[in-house]
Order: structure tokens, then C-alpha cells, then sequence
């Protein structure tokens, strides 16, 4: 029978991307639902494409637009609009899986709510597991969901840990690769433009996650990410500079061995391995060819060019609500950085200067983790508007 898939993000890059491996499949999987943020055209233009029964914006003020749009296209897609109604969707009992591809914060109530109506969730928005920490993770274990991660390095180590026994994990050091952004090599980031910023080397990818990629933002909060997802201590991970991202990440087992997930850097192979595991399935993305590869380079971060990177570690150390206010300073001050408001560099002092507050928060319940997401981004907009962030 085929199964039946909600998109949360679905006009994003990984959206599409998943769009593209289930086209590929049209027996097995269709779209149920699609949704986006506040982008009209593009979400009806996906909803002629597959098919689907619910279109739906997190920008309730888009419903009235949305809705004439696809009756002017003759769709039937259900319209909606909302937090809410996002959340609805999550929790589809009528979906076999949920992807959860919104970009930032802005989806961790949508996981919880797939958690707690105890889906498969493909999980792309490193952010909710950032955010969601602990509780998170428990959530889903109460509610027996299960989580299949999207991004590729999670994904990697999900492969890499399949055969390890608890006693195994235990003991294993997970390698996350990074690709170093599009700065690895210039010293003097001063004077980085936003267009700079808006460019990676290897992916293609929303503009969000590509600012962080430059700073290694991203690669920090994937190391918070793999210390929940996998229950593994923040001393058992590790980030190595990975510039040509052939390596996808690794785990080094006790007896020395190192299991690893290599390929071409292409989104839609840990889609297509969280959509079909424990199956496989084509995705569209091109075979790894060895023989032309001619070589592949390490070396360790720099941690003072990219401070935030290390801020991950820290904030995992000190624990309570210090991963969310990381968080939330990043998203607020890469906005600013975007909107041509602060610096680059002023992106890692608004991070530098929230977490050294040493705001603390409830996070045993997710009207806590909304609330300390709240008031960190109120502090990192008074540090920016104040100036006091700007370096
Ligand atoms: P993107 O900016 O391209 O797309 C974001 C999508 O979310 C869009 O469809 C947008 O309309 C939608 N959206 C905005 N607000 C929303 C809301 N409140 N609720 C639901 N949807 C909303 O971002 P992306 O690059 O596709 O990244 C999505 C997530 O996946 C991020 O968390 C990112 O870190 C993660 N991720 C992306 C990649 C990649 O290659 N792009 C790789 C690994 C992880
Ligand atoms: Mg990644």
C-alpha cells in the first residue's frame, strides 16, 4: 500500500529534495500533507505537482490567499493556516511519516507534536533537538515515536551505529565531518558580506543553515543534536574539517575499528534512507565514484576563527537552558546579520554575550523551552539594538 508522508518545510531545500525521492517512488509513497512558512505560490505550485490533500501555512494571515490560489488552479487540497494547524499535521495519525523541515526553532513545537502522537519522524530541523533537549528525546520514547535523522552527519552515525550493541555504544567516539564553510581557509573574517555567507562550497541549502555553516554554528549545534539523538556524553564527540564531504561522519569503536557512511554530497540519500530504512531505496543522487576521487583532507576546527563551534560543547556542559539561549542568539543575530543590520562577527558576540548571561529556564516541559526561547531572543535583540554585541 503506498504510504502516506506530511512535509513540514516543504518549500524548502530539503522539502523539495524529499519531494524529488518520492516522486521516484510513486507506489510506495505519496504526499499527504505539504506546508511551508508564508510562501504562497511555491506551496500551491507543489501541491499541483503531487497530488496532495492538505496545504497548509504557519503564516495564518496567507489562509484567505492561500485558499484562492488553489481554487483558481482547481486543487483540492485542503487549506490551512497556523501554528496550530501545523502542529495538526505533525500529528497526522493518517501519515505513515512526518518530515520535519522547517528551518529554526520555529519547529520544535511541531516536533513535539509528532512525538507525542508517536509518528516516524524524518528529522531535518536540528534546531527542535537542540531546543527540545532531554525531554525531547523521552517524549518520544513515551510515545513510541521513532526518529530517523535527515541530517546527513546524524545520518551517518545512525548508519554507522546500526550494528553496535548498547555495550558497543557505549564506549564508541562519534567523528562528525565538517565541511569547514566557505571561510576555512581566510583569516580575517571582518569584512565577510552577506553574499559571502550565502554561499557554501558543497550544499546548496536554506539561507539560514548556510550563514551557520560559514560560521560553524551549524556543525555546534549538530554536535548538541548527536548528544541527544544517540545519548552519547559531549566528551565523546568530535569534529574533524572535512573539506571535499565524501565522509558523511564516523564512529570509532573501542577495538580500533572505525565504521563510516561515505557518498556524494546529496541531501536526498539520508532522506531516502530515513524514509525506507530498514529498506533502501534509489534517491536520485549520483553513485560514488573511488576512482576519482583523488584525495581526501583533515584537519582539526579552528576554534578561534569560529568561535561558536566551541560554544556547543559549553553549552552542553553547563546544561539547563544554555543550548536554547545558544540557539536563540544565533537565530536572532544571523536575521540581523542577513537583514545587513550587525556584522559577521557580531553574529558570534551576540552568542558570546547571551550565553555569558546565564539565563536559566524550565526546561522539563515545553512551555518552559518556548519561554527561555522567548527570552533569550528578547536578550539577544536588546544586545544588538543596544550595540553592545557589535564587534
Ligand atoms: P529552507 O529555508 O530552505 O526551508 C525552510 C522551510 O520551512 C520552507 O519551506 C519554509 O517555508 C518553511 N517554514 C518557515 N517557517 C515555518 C514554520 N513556522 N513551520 C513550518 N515550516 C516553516 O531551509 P532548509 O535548508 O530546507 O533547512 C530546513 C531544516 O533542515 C533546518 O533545520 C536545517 O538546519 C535542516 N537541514 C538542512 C539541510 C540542507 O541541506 N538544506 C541539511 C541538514 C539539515
Ligand atoms: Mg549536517
Amino acid at each position: 500500500m503506498t504510504k502516506k508522508v506530511n512535509i513540514l518545510g516543504a518549500t524548502g531545500s530539503i522539502g523539495r529534495s524529499a519531494l524529488d525521492v518520492i516522486a521516484r517512488h510513486p507506489g510506495q509513497w505519496r504526499a499527504r500533507a505539504l506546508a511551508g512558512g508564508s510562501r504562497v505560490a511555491e506551496l500551491v505550485q507543489a501541491c499541483e505537482a503531487t497530488g496532495a490533500e492538505i496545504a497548509a501555512l504557519a503564516d495564518e494571515t496567507k489562509l484567505d490567499e492561500l485558499a484562492a490560489a488553489l481554487k483558481a488552479r482547481g486543487l483540492r487540497a485542503e487549506p490551512m493556516a497556523g501554528e496550530e494547524a501545523l502542529c495538526r499535521i505533525a500529528a497526522d495519525p493518517e501519515a505513515d511519516a512526518v518530515l520535519l523541515a522547517a528551518s529554526g526553532a520555529a519547529g520544535l513545537p511541531q516536533a513535539f507534536a509528532a512525538a507525542r502522537a508517536g509518528r516516524r519522524m524524518l528529522l531535518a530541523n536540528k534546531e527542535s533537538v537542540v531546543c527540545g533537549g532531554a525531554l525531547l528525546q523521552s517524549e518520544i520514547r513515551r510515545c513510541g515515536a521513532s526518529l530517523y535523522p535527515v541530517d546527513s552527519e546524524h545520518s551517518a552515525i545512525f548508519q554507522s551505529l546500526a550494528a553496535a550493541t548498547p555495550s558497543q555504544r557505549e564506549k564508541a567516539v562519534i567523528w562528525l565531518t565538517c565541511s569547514g564553510g566557505p571561510f576555512r581557509t581566510r583569516r580575517d573574517l571582518s569584512a565577510v558580506t552577506v553574499a559571502e555567507a550565502s554561499t557554501h562550497p558543497r550544499w546548496k541549502m536554506g539561507r539560514k543553515i548556510t550563514v551557520d555553516s560559514s560560521t560553524l554554528m551549524n556543525k555546534g549545534l549538530e554536535v548538541i543534536e548527536a548528544r541527544w539523538l544517540f545519548d552519547i556524553p559531549p566528551e565523546r564527540i568530535r569534529v574533524v574539517v572535512h573539506p571535499e564531504s565524501v565522509i558523511h561522519s564516523a564512529v570509532a569503536y573501542e577495538d580500533g575499528a572505525v565504521m563510516a557512511q561515505l557518498g556524494v554530497p546529496d541531501m536526498r540519500t539520508p532522506i531516502a534512507v530515513a524514509l525506507a530504512w530498514p529498506e533502501r531505496v534509489a534517491s536520485g543522487a549520483a553513485p560514488l565514484d573511488f576512482t576519482a576521487l583523488s584525495a581526501l583532507h583533515f584537519e582539526a576546527p579552528d576554534l578561534e576563527r569560529f568561535p561558536q563551534l566551541g560554544m556547543a560543547w559549553e553549552a552542553l556542559r553547563e546544561g539547563g537552558a544554555a543550548c536554547i539561549v545558544l540557539n536563540a542568539a544565533n537565530e536572532v543575530a544571523v536575521e540581523a546579520f542577513l537583514q545587513g543590520r550587525i556584522s559577521y562577527l557580531s553574529i558570534a558576540r551576540t552568542c558570546r554575550l547571551a550565553l555569558d548571561a546565564g539565563l536559566s529556564g524550565d526546561v522539563e516541559s515545553l512551555e518552559g523551552i518556548l519561554a527561555a526561547d522567548r527570552e533569550a531572543r528578547s536578550l539577544a535583540r536588546s544586545l544588538i539594538d543596544s550595540g553592545r554585541a557589535l564587534a
